[in-house]
């Protein structure tokens, strides 16, 4: 049997990181599921959720995670980090501090980079005979690989009550050298289109 287009199977670990309350874990049920919580206490215990989207013909998945509350005591674990090639930070726009945070958040991720393996899951899949064997399970990314990185504005159905305009996201962005986007997981804007724009721009990285 010839070798099948298409046997390569992207995963990416993606993560969540932002201010307690932000909307992260909404953001990625609004993702990954369609659903939408207003009681935040709801959101425990997840620690990843995994969504397939294809990207030239290949199914790319992307490993998303998100902080079991633990940034309200600012304990986020280089765990947590460890091989992410992707990261949204997220702030509410109604929210300065949550906004100021995002430098601190960025640090974070610069140092969780530093003692990270960065590890680019490329499965290849060979068939042979009737079974699929798998090879190059792994395959280190070279050390100055950069993480994908967006500052995501939450909460964009409040923005009668906005307290961050979206010059000054789109200037720290820039800046930063990030992708910028204002969503809602409340009413779905951007939410889609946030998310898939990271994942693109890892694949586009990696393959
Ligand atoms: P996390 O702590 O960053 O994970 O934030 P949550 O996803 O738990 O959300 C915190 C609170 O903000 C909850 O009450 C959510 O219902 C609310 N929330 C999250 N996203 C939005 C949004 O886009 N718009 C509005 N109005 N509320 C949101
Ligand atoms: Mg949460």
């Amino acid at each position: 049997m010839e070798e099948e287009e298409g046997g390569e199977e992207y995963l990416f670990k993606v993560v969540i990181i932002g201010d307690s309350a932000v909307g992260k874990s909404n953001l990625l049920s609004r993702y990954a599921r369609n659903e939408f919580n207003m009681n935040s206490k709801a959101t425990i215990g997840v620690e990843f959720q995994t969504q397939s989207m294809e990207i030239d013909g290949k199914e790319v998945k992307a490993q998303i995670w998100d902080t079991a509350g633990q940034e309200r005591f600012r304990a986020v674990t280089s765990a947590y980090y460890r091989g992410a090639i992707g990261a949204f930070i997220v702030y509410d726009i109604t929210r300065r501090t949550t906004f100021d945070s995002v430098a601190r958040w960025l640090g974070e991720l610069n140092n969780g980079k530093l003692t990270t393996d960065r590890v680019v899951f490329n499965r290849s899949w060979d068939y042979k005979g009737l079974e699929w064997t798998r090879h190059g399970i792994s395959e280190q990314a070279h050390s100055d690989t950069t993480i994908a990185r967006m500052l995501v504005g939450n909460k964009l159905d409040l923005e009668n009550i906005r307290a961050v305009s979206v010059e000054e996201g789109k200037s720290l962005a820039e800046e930063e050298g990030m992708f910028f986007m204002e969503t809602s997981a409340l009413d779905s804007t951007n939410v889609r289109t946030a998310f898939e724009m990271v994942i693109k721009d890892i694949y586009n990285n990696v393959s």
